[in-house]
């Protein structure tokens, strides 16, 4: 295989450590794992401690006594530091950048994007240390003050998964901080070492210690004991649907607050009128960025029956120039999936779409001349119905189902079909159309002539039904997930008043 590393892309430091309390710990029981390159297996890109309850433990106590000071310094302070963790991340973006390509596979310039939404919500969150807006109403009452302002909540338990593995950290740890919590991240095993380098940088930019913390394991050794540890107010979630049902019900005894960002099933919606390049454009981007790896990736395609054949014979061309690769070679345009169980998982699927009858138009195996790791060649079923398992359930990889539909009631209600809302798109040049499907859609998402990718830090993030359970990442509904909301009153009256009883006339 062909990589092109440029010198210096790499740090050439392949131990790492937990960190807790400000100290870079090994694991207690002393055990490691590995992370490996996807595109190249055999290339281990780190060894980090497979921790367990005990060291969860131990960095749930650090962030508890943390979080005395925390929760005093103001906000705007803790913006400060925020602001130069921007500035360290602006600086270093090209070499995470190619960190995150060599352990996650997506190609460079979607692991830029990926450090740059980390920029945008480290900056945005920063800014929030100014703002963080309460209320202030009148009092029904004379001489009486009345406001709401924003607590934080304590210690927040953080599980990320591997597909964004800088910017979900930082959905969730920017916000957090931002509100005076203190944290414990415990990122996906597939994808440790950029929460490594973001945990790195926030020490650099002069976080103090114990206010985060990160320990590195698995989901049962540390992300279970994180859930039931009774000094965790809130577990901030973002993975599968199954195993994010599984958050919600160990949480549920100790009526932990829980933050739950799911899987999708997304679908792009083309109308007769649409614009048809610019669709397949879409459709491309859509359901074969990160190796449809994206939790809004595009893996279904409804299309209007009249621009069916045309739809299925553009998409068919332009997949065949789609170069699989590693995804730092510049030509790439589609990396490997995440690892070996991933790519079989997908292969099934594969093998369930032609089963069930759907017509396999372009792709459907795995592509061993990409190199040594698991490439999957982007895949296009036509003809598929909306029942059969391809169009209802998440695959997570490069594989997308067209499905015919003869008017737009009818390409709603596909849409609509499914356990999950997370993003929904629709080409068209008819406006009434437009409005009609983003009022009728039930997604958390919604785009018009642009694909189910590309949300911006500064509005809500999540979906309805399967994918979510009611919270939003990003925008300022962050905030409502780590804060508590707090009423004041101040009497200034010297006398007692007896709200909704005195009478002032
Ligand atoms: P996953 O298997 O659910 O894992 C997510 C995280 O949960 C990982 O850190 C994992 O740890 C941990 N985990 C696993 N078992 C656990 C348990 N029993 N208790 C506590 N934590 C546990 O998901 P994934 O494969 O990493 O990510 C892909 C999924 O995430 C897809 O379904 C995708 O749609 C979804 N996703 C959703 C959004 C969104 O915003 N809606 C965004 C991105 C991804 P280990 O892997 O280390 O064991």
């Amino acid at each position: 295989m062909n990589f092109e590393i440029k010198p210096g892309s790499f740090s050439g430091q392949s131990k790492f450590l937990n960190y807790i309390g400000g100290q870079w710990v090994p694991a207690k029981s002393g055990k490691t794992f590995e992370s490996l390159n996807p595109a190249e297996p055999s290339d281990v890109v780190g060894v980090f401690p497979a921790s367990g309850p005990e060291d969860v433990n131990a960095a749930v106590a650090a962030a508890k006594k943390a979080y005395e000071n925390w929760r005093l310094y103001p906000a705007p302070k803790r913006g400060e530091i925020l602001f130069k963790a921007g500035q360290i991340l602006i600086e270093r973006k090209e070499q995470l950048s190619r960190e995150m390509t060599r352990e996650m596979g997506k190609v460079l310039a979607e692991a830029r994007g990926d450090v740059q939404e980390v920029i945008d919500m480290t900056f945005y969150a920063a800014g929030e240390g100014r703002r963080m807006f309460g209320q202030t109403v009148p009092s029904e009452l004379q001489n009486k003050f009345a406001m709401s302002v924003r607590a934080p909540l304590g210690v927040v338990g953080l599980i990320t998964p591997w597909n964004f593995p800088m910017a979900i950290p930082s959905w969730k740890l920017m916000p957090a901080l931002i509100c005076g919590n203190t944290c414990v991240l415990k990122p996906a095993s597939d994808t440790p070492l950029l929460s490594h380098r973001l945990v790195e940088i926030l020490e650099e930019a002069g976080l103090p210690k114990g206010v985060v913390n990160v320990v590195y394991g698995s989901g049962r050794e540390v992300g279970e004991p994180l859930m039931a540890h009774p000094d965790v107010s809130l577990i901030s979630f973002t993975g599968s649907t199954d195993i994010g049902r599984r958050v919600n019900e160990a949480c549920a005894p100790s009526f932990k607050r829980v933050s739950l960002e799911m899987g999708g099933k997304n679908a792009i919606v083309i109308m007769d009128d649409a614009n048809l390049d610019l669709a397949v454009d879409g459709v491309l981007w859509g359901a074969f960025g990160t190796s449809g790896q994206r939790c809004t990736a595009a893996s279904r395609v409804i299309v209007h029956k009249s621009v069916h054949a045309q739809v299925r014979d553009k998409l068919k061309n332009r997949i065949g120039e789609l170069k699989l690769g590693y995804g730092l070679n510049s030509d790439v345009k589609v990396g490997p999936v995440i690892n070996e169980s991933a790519m079989k998982k997908i292969l099934e699927y594969i093998e369930i779409g032609k089963g069930e009858g759907a017509d396999l138009i372009a792709g459907g195996a795995r592509d061993t001349q990409a190199g040594a790791g698991w490439f999957v060649q982007p895949t296009l079923f036509d003809n598929v119905k909306s029942t059969m398992r391809i169009a209802q359930e998440e695959i997570f990889g490069p594989v997308t189902a067209l499905i015919p539909v003869g008017s737009f009631e009818e390409a709603i209600q596909v849409a609509n079909g499914i356990q999950f809302g997370l993003s929904t798109a629709i080409y068209t040049k008819n406006v009434n159309q437009a409005f009609t499907a983003l009022r009728d859609l039930d997604s958390g998402l919604c785009y018009v002539n642009a694909p189910t990718i590309g949300a911006e830090v500064h509005l809500p993030f999540g979906g309805t039904k399967d994918t979510g359970n009611g919270h939003r990442d990003a925008g300022t509904t962050a905030l409502d997930v780590f804060s508590e909301w707090k009423s004041l009153y101040v009497d200034y009256s010297d006398k007692l008043q007896r709200a909704q009883i005195d009478d002032l006339s």
